[in-house]
């Protein structure tokens, strides 16, 4: 039923084809109660790769159920926590194993580079779920001295059925970054994948249970926010809700969690983050950091450094040398080798680029290069650079989510600090400086989650992620998620004998 060919022009990537477009409920696959199906898309064709199973309201619920009974009656939070780690360590070797394949379904349902889905990404997978997996058993409460003849003890525990909404833009990264440390923790969970990238994981919802995750543990609903999304937030036997895409559907499933059962709420949310380059910086170096700060993944990510800003003494040099690398991108199918640039995710994402362009030119913004779409067909955009951007440009201040780097001049370090933190996000920033001084000073006065000191995109599992002001609630990956999966329970009992 499915195409096989689309993804194998080039033999860099194996054949792939589409097996799981049900929704995973209770360890089976199911079709969805009404019957509808919806279409996931190539990016590079706008063609069709699969019709899948849409959810609503009606399984969510059937879902959150099954989440429910698994929680409640187990086994999963009653197992040893050395078991539970076990079937993690078996889904990390399953992912490795099939690496190449859910790297080429990935590429197929996203348009990313396969060379980076397959060398990058589904590597990071696997590394996260082994780091999650060694804290499942070394999770464990506190003795602590209370004033009184009291014995007082802290226990950490399972916080229950965990909603868990992802976006596009790394559909099996964003899957790991969640039931990881959901996982490891006793919890079971109900996952709803983004709209325009259902596949990868519904195969890798598959993988948990070939390593004998128990049925129930893990259920993946595809479908769309507004039905299927708003359900889960909603839902009032969901016990917590972690949620990653825009700021502005943050905010709806706060009001969402709020307002059905106060469920607590993390979320990872846009970003619009000032990379600074400094006036002692190689501009070489930092031409190519710039770049790669803000093209990664088509610049499609939350923290993709939007507001590239470069001190007046180096300016006219950076933007001839930004130019010249932006020209060298190599823009193309994904699936070919040495592509660093494939399609936008879809024909939304990439008519609200390209309209992003058309505001930085009517706004008075020099177009350096760019501007235009690549090719004739698919969702392509060639790298932009605007230079010459004011501060209250909109593509100085919005999340454009694509390639196109706008780039700012500074004369000194506080007009620069003060400009940076002029904004609504405060995800990530970067900054390229030789002075650890300087470095120092901006570590300590930039208001977000992540600061990159002459690095960026480095992300580690052990890296505590997450935003600033609107650009999230709460931290993935590291020690600082596990706490977003636990309840604090106090149990207090009285000490009969004082002196022992
Ligand atoms: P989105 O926030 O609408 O979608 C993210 C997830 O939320 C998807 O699974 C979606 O189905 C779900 N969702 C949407 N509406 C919902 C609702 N009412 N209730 C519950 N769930 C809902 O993001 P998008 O439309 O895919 O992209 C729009 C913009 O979001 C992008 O242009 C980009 O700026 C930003 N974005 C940010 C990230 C990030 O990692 N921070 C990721 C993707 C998109």
């Amino acid at each position: 039923r499915f195409s096989t060919a689309a993804a194998i022009e080039d033999p860099i990537a194996p054949p792939v084809q589409v097996n799981y477009t049900q929704l995973l409920i209770a360890g089976k696959f199911v079709d969805s109660a009404s019957g509808k199906t919806f279409p996931t898309l190539d990016p590079r064709t706008g063609e069709v790769i699969a019709h899948v199973q849409e959810g609503d309201a009606e399984d969510v619920n059937r879902a959150v159920c099954a989440a429910r009974k698994a929680f409640d009656e187990g086994p999963w939070p009653k197992m040893t926590a050395y078991e539970r780690s076990r079937i993690l360590l078996k889904f990390a070797d399953l992912l490795d194993k099939h690496n190449d394949e859910l790297a080429a379904l990935e590429t197929w349902d996203n348009g990313k580079p396969y060379e980076q889905a397959a060398n990058i990404e589904i590597p990071m997978c696997s590394r996260l779920i082994r780091y999650y997996a060694g804290w499942a058993d070394k999770i464990h409460g506190l003795i602590v001295p209370a004033d009184g003849p009291h014995h007082v003890q802290v226990l950490h525990e399972p916080i229950g059925v965990a909603g868990q909404i992802i976006p596009w833009n790394f559909p099996l990264l964003m899957f790991a970054w969640k039931v990881g440390p959901a996982l490891a923790t006793g919890n079971t969970i109900v996952l709803k994948s983004a709209e325009q990238t259902p596949l990868t994981a519904l195969y890798a919802a598959k993988l948990l249970h070939e390593a004998e995750l128990p049925d129930g543990v893990v259920n993946v609903v595809s479908g769309y926010g507004p039905t299927a999304g708003a359900a889960l937030a909603s839902h009032m036997d969901v016990d917590k809700l972690a949620f990653t895409g825009s700021t502005e559907t943050g905010m709806i499933v706060q009001e969402l969690a709020a307002r059905s059962n106060l469920k607590p709420v993390t979320l990872e949310l846009g970003g619009k983050s000032p990379f600074i380059i400094m006036d002692d910086a190689d501009v070489d170096q930092a031409v190519e950091l710039a770049h790669f700060a803000l093209f990664f993944n088509q610049g499609q990510c939350c923290c993709a450094g939007s507001r590239t800003f470069v001190h007046e003494s180096v300016y006219d040099e950076f933007v001839e040398k930004a130019k010249a690398r932006a020209l060298k991108r190599v823009v193309g199918d994904p699936f070919k080798k040495g592509v660093e640039q494939g399609p936008q995710i879809d024909d939304e994402q990439f008519n609200k680029v390209l309209r992003y362009i058309r505001s930085g030119v009517d706004c008075g913004a020099t177009l350096v290069t760019g501007g235009e779409r690549a090719g004739s067909k698919g969702f392509y955009i060639q790298p932009t650079i605007f230079s010459d951007v004011k501060d209250n440009m909109a593509i100085a201040q919005d999340e454009i989510f694509g390639p196109v780097q706008s780039i700012l001049k500074f004369k000194d370090l506080n007009e620069v600090i003060q400009r940076a933190n002029a904004s609504k996000y405060g995800l990530a920033a970067g900054v390229f400086t030789n002075n650890i001084d300087t470095a120092n000073t901006l570590m300590r006065a930039l208001r977000v989650g992540t600061v990159w000191i002459n690095c960026f995109d480095i992300f580690d599992a052990a890296i505590p992620f997450g935003g600033y002001k609107m650009s999230g609630v709460g931290r993935e990956k590291g020690i600082d998620c596990l706490k977003n999966y636990l309840q604090v329970k106090a149990v207090v009992s009285p000490l009969k004998n004082a002196a022992w």
